[in-house]
């Protein structure tokens, strides 16, 4: 993967020499405007005689300021432009083909999907040979982290490490719908405080390594301030931007996915990207087998895979907000760091957790390399955290082996488990990270 650029990164490891990694001043995403105005068009054609309809946006997403990619023009070569688009990004070039055209010495990128009176974006492409400026981002690789103490114990010293644990617990599980209970006398599953629980460790294991580790929830409570009942307005404008019939309970599911997925993650995005700023992030959840919510029952699947942000479709490409987080994670080329740390981690994880690997077919999630542990799949989060993120779907909760270990909660030491002895889920989840990121660290730094 680091060998595909070599030209690329003797660049920066010079560059790097002068210069320490620039902060991306948060994430400035301007708020909507609702006017019709907008910039002269391609043709030349009088902007007055038109009225632009609302651009079509992701849930909660915010109208893009194309004039953030000005700090990235002649950054990057077509080469490697067009490979990362293609390679990891898009699930195949049919997707964008109306919407980001590939020139010889630039790529134009259309600033408004349903409005192209608004215009294209005009991205340079750094020429061959031509040195570049470093592109703009908050996080640092390991290479531009300051070199180890000689016999140094710590190998992930003054990495930033931000944790996310999926969802939400405590009284708000029930907003969605990653709780279930199989059986009268159980305790229930709840995917929002086994997150929790994991962070909760790998915060003490990693700073015991050195890192500097931040979360992006601490307790049950949600990050976000705003709640179901505050954002049915905004679920109906939803609902008609995407030509749904806004009924009254459309809404009322519009709104609850709205608070805790959207606007949650997004508030978490916030967090990462303006005030912890790490060199990457986890977001750690467990996984299910599809079922009844009604009626839960034990599935036999129980596997493991690894995200990394790719396999856009068109629809997400089209979203106008989608298309500039997406071609920002190209220009700041997370994707090698990414999918080198799922990489290196998938496999302490899958010694672990001795779970074989989860298959896509291919639609929403793709293979970008020949380990079949790690997948790219665009999701919230994983588009959101400007920096590189490994996403972690372990443990199928719905199946029985794992509802048992649950019940077990924590423990010291091994348990009897099936003729094996285990750890307990949670320490067994953060150990095999652990051991994944001192490889990457050591390997890398
Ligand atoms: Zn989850």
């Amino acid at each position: 993967m680091l060998k595909i650029f070599p030209q690329y990164f003797q660049i920066i490891l010079a560059k790097l020499a002068a210069s320490s990694a620039v902060a991306l001043a948060c994430f400035p995403f301007v708020a909507p405007a609702q006017t019709g105005a907008v910039s002269m068009n391609l043709a030349g054609s009088d902007p007055r005689d038109y009225s632009a309809p609302p651009p079509f946006i992701a849930r909660l997403g915010e109208v893009p300021d194309w004039t953030i990619l000005d700090a990235y023009q002649h950054t990057i070569t077509r080469e490697e432009f067009t490979y990362l688009l293609n390679h990891c990004y898009a699930r195949s070039k049919e997707e964008y083909k109306d919407l980001i055209t590939i020139q010889e010495d630039r790529v134009l990128i259309l600033k408004q999907s349903n409005h192209p009176e608004a215009g294209w974006y005009d991205l340079r492409f750094r020429q061959k040979g031509h040195l570049s400026a470093e592109p703009p981002r908050f996080w640092r690789r390991p290479v531009d982290l300051p070199d180890l103490e000689p016999n140094s114990t710590r190998p992930l010293d003054g990495v930033l490490i931000a944790i996310d644990p999926g969802h939400i617990g405590g009284k708000w599980v029930t907003w969605d719908d990653r709780h279930f209970r199989i059986g009268r006398d159980t305790i229930e599953v709840r995917e929002g405080e086994m997150t929790l629980t994991v962070a909760k460790i790998l915060e003490r294991d990693l700073s015991l390594l050195g890192a500097r580790v931040l979360l992006t929830r601490n307790s049950n409570h949600p990050v976000t301030e705003e709640r179901v009942e505050t954002l049915q307005e905004e679920a109906r404008h939803y609902l008609i931007q995407r030509k749904k019939v806004p009924s009254g309970s459309l809404i009322s599911s519009t709104a609850k996915a709205m608070f805790a997925i959207s606007s949650e993650i997004r508030e978490r995005g916030n967090l990462v990207n303006e005030s912890l700023q790490p060199d990457l992030a986890l977001c750690l959840h467990f996984n299910a087998s599809p079922m009844s919510a009604r009626y839960p029952s034990f599935k036999t699947p129980n596997h493991l895979h690894l995200l990394i942000n790719g396999c856009y479709s068109g629809g997400e490409i089209a979203e106008d907000d989608t298309r500039m987080e997406m071609l920002l994670r190209i220009l700041q080329r997370v994707y090698y760091e990414e999918v080198e740390l799922a990489d290196e981690i998938s496999r302490p994880m899958q010694k672990e957790t001795r779970l074989p690997s989860f298959h896509y077919d291919g639609t929403n999630g793709m293979a970008i390399n020949n380990n079949d542990l790690v997948w790219a799949r665009n999701l919230l989060a994983n588009r959101v955290f400007m920096c590189p993120v490994v996403f972690f779907e372990p443990y199928c909760m719905n199946h029985r082996e794992v509802y048992d270990r649950v019940q077990m909660g924590e423990y010291d030491g091994l348990r009897e488990i099936n003729g094996a002895y285990r750890k307990n889920i949670y320490q067994e989840y953060a150990d095999g990270i652990t051991a994944g990121l001192v490889r990457y660290f050591e390997k890398n730094r």
